[in-house]
């Protein structure tokens, strides 16, 4: 039998700590996903995710994928061949969106800047006079930075517009219904404090209308999805098995969230990233992310010259069971991504894992 791990600080870019509701529920029978129990389960995690959205989109639903799973969603009922997406694209997120994008037969139009910089809206709607889709990832957290989605909405014109927030929801303002988001698919193991495995997913009636007819994926076709999620019929239809436990998560996860309010936990990541970016500051280190870009989720710092950066996250393993993460691409060994998400956005987290990491570079 392996050995079963104890407990690890899970303070890199994701999974994160998970919220002990989530993980209580996540213990729970298992229920057929027919039975009415479920069923009434999916609605209401259905419209706490609509809360955590900021929508009133009916077809809002967590699909059975992770966040990639999503990303696939959204760009496989939007584009087809010949299709023009305008990709927004500073960092690992936004290149994964072209490639996806292009599988999926569009002509991708990537708007590219440099790696901790946010998305310069302007010259994103500036690409192509009139593409089908413009798609941003709203919190990158390849590089920590968060990006202005609502210009892009005032002013996407015809174009559909697709939004990541894998690493938003759950813990930053998202609202996606007032910032003009078409399509939105995000994952539930960062600021929603949920094991990874679902996808939170939205979709506008705009975009539903002027979705791809049989899509290359059956899995993720919107229009079989709405009956699954009830959503379009009124009535649940058998599209797929359900995920039944881990909705059960999410769902403990999002009446914990809503029951301490969504903008008090909000303002509990607001706290801790600024906590961290003053206390990393303190120690004499440089944060990557550019100035007032700064992701509260998630705090991309430079390693210091002198220092390794294996060796370090090796020592904070050893020494306090806990992770960070590395840097992404080029930025692998130069810099650190230090996430304070869910559970994890708090003082005592911060002082933590600022006090931990303070040793190991000791
Ligand atoms: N988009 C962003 C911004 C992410 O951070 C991630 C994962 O970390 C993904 C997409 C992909 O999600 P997943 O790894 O759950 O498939």
């Amino acid at each position: 039998m392996p050995a079963i791990l104890t407990s690890r600080f899970l303070f890199g870019p994701g999974p994160g700590n998970a919220y002990p509701e989530a993980m209580a529920a996540l213990s729970h029978p298992v229920i057929g996903h027919l039975d009415p129990v479920f069923i009434e389960r999916l609605d209401r995690t259905c419209a706490g995710l609509r809360t955590v959205w900021g929508t009133a989109n009916t077809r809002t639903l967590p699909l059975s994928a992770t966040g990639s799973g999503g990303m696939e969603a959204a760009f496989v009922n939007t584009v087809s061949d010949g299709d023009v997406a305008v990709v927004a694209v500073n960092g690992l997120f936004g290149e994964r969106m072209c490639e996806v994008a292009r599988r999926c037969g569009a002509t991708v139009v990537r708007v590219d800047h440099e790696w901790g910089q946010p998305v310069d809206a302007e010259r994103v709607l500036a690409a192509h006079p009139a593409p089908k889709v413009i798609a941003a990832v709203h919190a990158e957290t390849s590089t920590g930075v968060l990006s202005d989605i609502a210009t892009l909405g005032a002013n996407k014109g015809d174009a559909l517009l697709i939004a990541d927030a894998v690493t938003s929801i759950g813990g930053l303002e998202l609202l996606a219904d007032q910032w003009g988001i078409d399509v939105g698919y995000a994952g539930t193991q960062k600021c929603l404090g949920v094991p990874p495995g679902l996808s939170p997913f939205t979709v506008s009636e705009r975009a539903f209308e002027r979705r791809i007819r049989d899509p290359r994926s059956w899995y993720l076709d919107i229009g079989l999805l709405g009956g699954y999620a009830g959503a379009a019929t009124g009535s649940r239809t058998y599209h797929h098995t359900a995920p039944v436990t881990m909705i059960a998560g999410l769902e403990a996860a999002l009446d914990r969230i809503l029951a301490e309010g969504l903008d008090a936990v909000q303002a509990r990541h607001r706290a801790a990233g600024a906590a961290l970016r003053a206390g990393l500051q303190e120690l004499g280190l440089e944060l990557f992310a550019a100035e007032g870009s700064r992701l509260d989720s998630l705090t991309t710092v430079k390693v210091p010259d002198g220092a390794d950066s294996a060796a370090v996250r090796g020592y904070l393993l050893r020494n306090f069971s806990m992770e960070i993460g590395a840097g992404v691409g080029a930025f692998k060994d130069s810099v650190w991504r230090i996430g304070t998400m869910g559970p994890n956005a708090s003082p005592a987290a911060v002082t933590l894992v600022l006090g931990a990491l303070e040793e190991a570079l000791a």
